[in-house]
C-alpha cells in the first residue's frame, strides 16, 4: 500500500534489519528496541491489523513468532518475552500495517505493561452476557 512504511521495507524501498523472511512474512528489528532484540513480524501483503488479516496468514505469522521467539531468547540469553499486537490508535497502533511485536525480557523493570485491577467496578456475569 502506498505510503505504508512497512510495505516500503518489504519492497526494499527503505532498509530493514531483516531477521527472517519467507514468501508470506518478514521479520525485522524494531527501530526503537524497546527491549534488546525487539523484533516485528509482518505479513508481506498489507492488512491494517489483526481484525482484517486472513486466517491462514495469521496462523503462519504466529508459527513464525514462536520459532523466532525461541531463537531470539536463546541467542540473546533472554529470560522471557512479551508478544504483543496493537490494534487502532486507542491501543497504541502507530503503523497501520499488521505487525506482531516480539519483546525479549531480561528484567521486570525495562518495560511497563501496566494491568490495573478494575475488578471492583465490573459485574462479571453482566460482562459475560454482553460478550457472548
Ligand atoms: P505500533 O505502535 O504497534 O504501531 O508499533 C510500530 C513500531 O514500528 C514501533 O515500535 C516503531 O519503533 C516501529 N518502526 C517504525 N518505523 C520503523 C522502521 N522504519 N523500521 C523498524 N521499525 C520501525
Ligand atoms: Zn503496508
Amino acid at each position: 500500500m502506498e505510503n505504508c512504511i512497512f510495505c516500503k521495507i518489504i519492497n526494499k524501498e527503505i532498509p530493514g534489519k531483516v531477521v527472517y523472511e519467507d514468501d508470506i512474512c518478514l521479520a525485522f528489528l524494531d527501530l526503537s528496541q524497546a527491549t534488546y532484540g525487539h523484533t516485528l513480524v509482518i505479513p508481506k501483503k498489507h492488512y491494517d491489523n489483526i481484525l482484517t488479516v486472513d486466517d491462514e496468514t495469521l496462523a503462519h505469522l504466529f508459527k513464525i513468532v514462536k520459532k523466532l521467539s525461541k531463537q531470539i531468547m536463546e541467542k540473546l540469553g533472554a529470560d522471557g518475552l512479551n508478544v504483543l499486537t496493537n490494534t487502532n490508535e486507542v491501543a497504541g497502533q502507530t503503523v497501520h500495517h499488521f505487525h506482531i511485536h516480539i519483546l525479549p525480557r531480561y528484567n521486570k523493570n525495562e518495560l511497563k505493561i501496566n494491568f490495573i485491577d478494575h475488578s471492583q467496578d465490573v459485574d462479571l456475569d453482566e460482562l459475560l452476557n454482553k460478550i457472548k
